[in-house]
């Protein structure tokens, strides 16, 4: 089973390899750089080289990038466009320098102008990335107020545009607070098929593995250790089972209180997969 978590990079990029490496990962997900700021300090080359080192050593596959949170590539407002343009921009090329092979990107907000603006805004903002490495994934949201990505329908001009050169990354606890039961398997199902159908077949590549700290529809982002939330870890044997999903990358976003407190969460997914797979 691909299986990794999101690690910090707070003591450095070759730290956070190692990080994974010893909870047992073979792929995992990083920001750059404080996700909450605008501030972006250059990278040396001699670390740089050291993660591509390690990440080759380790057999670590995919690493996945997640971009900052401060970013609105959707904003009606000419001058935070232009800013998260430039900053996706720098985030793009030390992705691909890093060797990364995914970028989840978050939609954004329309900020009250419109969902259609907001999607237009969105495409011209990750058209020149598009074809490119690392590969842009497109993560759905909790639907809150006029963030874009609560609706899967919301992406299907995104996919009208760029078709497979674009991807889907699944965030289960996202995909419950916006109104979808994912706990019942039959409805699961269901949603799977429009994902199929409207946006993508097989679009969906790495699936972020959180349990929900808030209930169905709440549109409250809130992520909870695997088991203990709204979800339940029936959810997740209905993910690991299936055919398809089972065979992504499983990446923990759950609360950060110790690296043992990541460790329990892989580790429940790891029972689940042997359970299903019978590794
Ligand atoms: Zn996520």
């Amino acid at each position: 089973m691909l299986i990794g978590a999101h690690i910090w990079i707070n003591k450095g990029l070759v730290s956070a390899v190692e990080t994974a490496n010893l909870l047992g990962c073979n792929c995992f997900q990083i920001f750059l750089q404080n996700p909450r700021s605008w501030k972006r300090k250059r990278r040396n080359s001699n670390e740089v080289m050291k993660f591509r080192e390690k990440v080759k050593n380790y057999k670590i596959s995919p690493v996945v990038i997640h971009m900052p949170y401060i970013l609105n590539l959707s904003s009606p407002d000419r001058e935070i466009l232009k800013k998260s343009r430039e900053l996706l921009e720098y985030e793009m090329i030390e992705a691909e320098q890093l060797g990364a092979d995914y970028y989840v990107i978050h939609p954004g907000s329309h900020r009250g102008a419109g969902i259609d603006v907001g999607i237009k805004n969105l495409v011209e903002s990750i058209k020149p990335f598009v074809r490119k490495k690392p590969e842009i994934l497109v993560e759905n949201t909790a639907g809150h107020g006029n963030t874009i990505g609560g609706r899967w329908e919301d992406f299907v001009y995104l996919f009208e545009k760029f078709g497979g050169d674009i991807g889907i990354c699944f965030d289960t606890a996202h995909t419950f607070q916006a109104g979808y039961d994912i706990r019942d398997e039959d409805k699961f199902l269901e949603m799977l098929e429009m994902i199929d159908n409207k946006l993508l077949p097989k679009g969906i590549l790495v699936v972020h593995a959180n349990d929900s700290g808030s209930p169905l529809g709440s549109h409250l982002d809130r992520h909870q250790h695997i088991g203990e939330g709204f979800l339940g870890r029936k959810t997740f044997e209905i993910l690991i089972k299936d055919r398809y999903i089972g065979t992504l990358p499983f990446i923990i976003e759950t609360p950060k209180m110790d690296i043992e407190a990541d460790k329990k969460n892989l580790d429940i997914l790891k029972s689940i997969e042997k359970r299903y797979h019978r590794l």
